[in-house]
């Protein structure tokens, strides 16, 4: 009998809860020196992630999105904000609460070069997961297991790759078994911080097929933080754009990147045009430096940068407006009273 859960027999789809939900996450980080100056590095975002669907989270270096990532892991302490599993609230950092949280929600990082011990066999390094989140599982249902959990990241035969070391696997090798040690809890929760941006290009497609391919088997929720927003339309349901710590448009990956609503998506799309070229570009750039977050912008964080930006922009901060079925975007060009001029400037329709 497998150990690990299938979705055969699971509902999908858009209107399924949220397994993992946060709302009005805010983080500040202390700043050393005089004053009580803070870093405003997430402000007030809200996300949801569902059972057997991929939410892309988007943006430049410096946005916040890996500090949300490591937020929902509970690797940090929320200023404010809260999350919930199930809909329970959490509020786990260590002990027995943190290690039953850990095994609904495994965090993949970036680096797999630095995420695996390199004095640890393969077979060290997911045995440790299983005994970690199946206490008292007998020895033959681990080593079933172990099977079970590289064949399942496309690692076979297992036996091939149980007794190497991590310098002698590639790096898509290296990832695929840092996969396999998160599927190693059973999660139903993925959060994958730019889990192919530090492999060569030719292997990154292959990557987010098989972490596509387990979020349809598995059923799993899946995080996707990434500054490559070409690939958050290949690979993601869902895709929320993160600018100077606050969320700025969300809505279905097919609209956001075809039909950008706000001026920064449309900046990054533009600095990214070509979804072909996945995962090829330099990291998106768009005009102008991000912002301080010690003193973030006043109003519309984005002002400075804006080509559109208004007198408002600089005073008030644009609430969140519908622009299409299920997207939203922060922005003051979707004010019931913005000119029309703007509008057309844009390409906005009323
Ligand atoms: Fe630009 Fe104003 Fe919209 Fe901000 S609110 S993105 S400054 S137009």
């Amino acid at each position: 009998m497998s150990t690990l859960h299938e979705a055969d027999d699971v509902s999908r789809g858009t209107t399924s809860p949220a397994v993992l939900k946060a709302v009005g996450l805010t983080k500040h980080f202390p700043v050393r020196g005089p004053g009580n100056r803070v870093v405003h590095a997430v402000e007030g975002v809200d996300l949801e992630l569902q059972q057997g669907r991929v939410v892309a989270l988007v943006g430049e270096s410096g946005s916040g999105k890996s500090t949300v990532a490591r937020l929902l892991a509970q690797l940090l302490t929320l200023t404010k904000g809260e999350i919930t599993l199930d809909g329970t609230r959490v509020d786990a950092h260590f002990g027995r609460k943190f290690r039953r949280y850990c095994r609904n929600v495994q965090m993949i990082l970036q680096d797999p070069f630095a995420s695996l011990n390199p004095i640890h066999r393969v077979r060290y390094v997911l045995t440790r997961s299983i005994k970690i989140h199946h206490p008292g599982i007998r020895r033959d249902e681990r080593e079933q297991l172990l099977g079970e959990l590289l064949t399942r990241v496309d690692l076979t035969p297992p036996e091939r790759y149980l007794e190497k070391f991590p310098h002698e696997l590639s790096g898509g090798q290296r990832q695929r078994v840092a996969i396999a040690r998160a599927l190693g809890a059973n999660p139903r929760v993925l959060l994958a911080d730019e889990p192919v941006s530090m492999l060569d290009v030719s292997i990154r497609i292959g990557v987010l097929n098989l972490l596509r391919d387990l979020k349809d088997r598995l059923n799993l929720a899946i995080l996707y933080i990434t500054h490559d927003i070409a690939s958050a339309r290949y690979f993601a349901d869902r895709t929320v754009v993160m600018y100077a710590g606050q969320v700025v448009e969300r809505g279905p990956s097919e609209d956001v990147t075809q039909r950008p609503a706000h001026p920064y998506t449309q900046l990054l799309i533009a600095s990214a045009p070509d979804a072909d070229l996945l995962g090829e570009r330099a990291e998106g750039e768009a005009r102008g430096e991000p912002p301080s977050l010690i003193s973030p912008p006043s109003g519309c964080r984005f002002h400075p940068r804006c080509p559109f930006a208004m007198e408002r922009c600089v005073t008030t901060a644009p609430p969140i407006f519908q622009v299409g079925e299920g997207q939203e975007a922060a922005c003051w060009l979707y004010a019931e009273d913005a000119t029309e001029e703007r509008r057309a400037a844009f390409g906005v329709s009323a």
